[in-house]
């Protein structure tokens, strides 16, 4: 039985990769800073641990006895959160730096590290009609402010713990993950739960109006949960030695995000477009050409169809918080 540690296992891509682990037979430790109550996701059989692992000793602890890591601990969210947050982003680096460390010191003998495509040098992403963004991109750099430094930076630790001290590391830069068992509200959520958010909540309460940031014209992709599921998995076990994309190459605009999720609710609201909100980079979009060739595989649920999902989940969670305040914000305590 394979002996394996999630690191953000209380997130929302953890909860599911937990999940998905422990069906696979593995005995698994799940590791949050959060208190189990807010976790997303309890998993049945899974040790749950909560500790900082920005704590270096907290790394060790996490670790020890285990054979593989999936790192998807980091203090994140939308543009709402890391346009605003900058230096809670870098001190990710911390998380990062203390369990490859670990790893190297316990004899682990996978590390997954999650990065992102804040990754991608923002100069080649200034036209809604982006032809998809290659690995070769992220160079000469320029990330994404704060967050995506830091994700670059810990890419590169992964690298080089391979070059010198042999440590197995795999690198996936995610484009836009949504789904179920996510955030939605407070603060943290990205546009595809905000958006289906906003819609619900004109349907339940009665409302006109739906404020959209930016103009609405800047574009993504958007990969379901599933997809990016498979795809950790996938080339956790390949022989993968670089950073590679994880995203969907369904390109949309977001005026095309809200016209799906009114689609689903069968609700129509006017739009009122908000220019000074964050809105991020104009155009990205995954290039799947390398994971293709690796893998003969690519994220390709379609948006619809995982929207619709991630739709009926988040109205369930409204619906059972009707009449709370459904607009309160708080941002995660820690
Ligand atoms: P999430 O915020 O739901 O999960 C991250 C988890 O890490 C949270 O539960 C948080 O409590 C935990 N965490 C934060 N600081 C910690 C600490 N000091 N010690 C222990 N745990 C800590 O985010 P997610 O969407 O599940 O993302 C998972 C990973 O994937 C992150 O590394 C994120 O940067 C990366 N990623 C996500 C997306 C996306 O669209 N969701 C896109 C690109 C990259």
């Amino acid at each position: 039985m394979k002996k394996v540690v999630v690191a953000g296992a209380g997130g929302f891509i953890g909860g599911h990769l937990t999940k998905k682990l422990k069906e696979m037979g593995y005995q698994v430790r799940a590791v949050d800073i959060k208190p189990l109550t807010r976790w997303y996701q309890i998993t049945e059989g899974v040790e749950n641990l909560v500790l900082d692992l920005k704590s270096k000793e907290n790394c060790y602890q996490a670790l020890n006895g285990f054979e593989e890591v999936f790192n998807l601990a980091a203090d994140m969210g939308g543009m709402g959160f890391i346009e605003t947050h900058k230096a809670d982003c870098m001190l990710s680096v911390l998380i990062n730096t203390h369990l490859i460390m670990a790893a190297r010191d316990l004899g682990v003998q996978r590390f997954f590290y999650a990065s992102s495509a804040c990754v991608y040098n923002g100069s080649k992403q200034t036209d809604p009609d982006n032809p998809g963004l290659k690995e070769a991109d992220a160079y000469p750099a320029l990330a994404e402010d704060g967050y995506g430094w830091e994700k670059l930076f810990s890419e590169r630790m992964c690298r080089h713990f391979t070059e010198d001290f042999g440590l197995i590391t795999r690198v996936a830069r995610f484009h836009n993950v949504y789904g179920p068992f996510g955030t939605y509200d407070g603060g943290r959520e990205k546009a595809p739960a905000a958006i289906c958010r906003k819609v619900i909540d004109g349907k339940l309460f009665d409302k006109k109006e739906i404020v959209i940031w930016g103009d609405g014209h800047q574009t993504r992709s958007f990969m379901y949960i599933d997809d990016c599921i498979k795809g950790v998995l996938d080339i956790m076990y390949s022989n993968i030695q670089e950073p590679i994309n994880l995203g969907s190459s369904e390109m949309v605009s977001i005026n095309q995000l809200v016209d799906y999720v009114e689609e689903i609710a069968n609700f129509k609201l006017s739009r009122k477009y908000d220019l000074d909100a964050p809105k991020g980079v104009r155009g990205r979009n995954s290039d799947n050409t390398l994971i293709k060739q690796y893998l003969n595989w690519e994220p390709s649920i379609p948006l619809k169809d995982g929207l619709k999902k991630t739709y009926d989940w988040i109205k369930e969670q409204m619906v059972e918080n009707k009449g709370k305040d459904s607009k309160k914000v708080v941002f995660n305590e820690f």
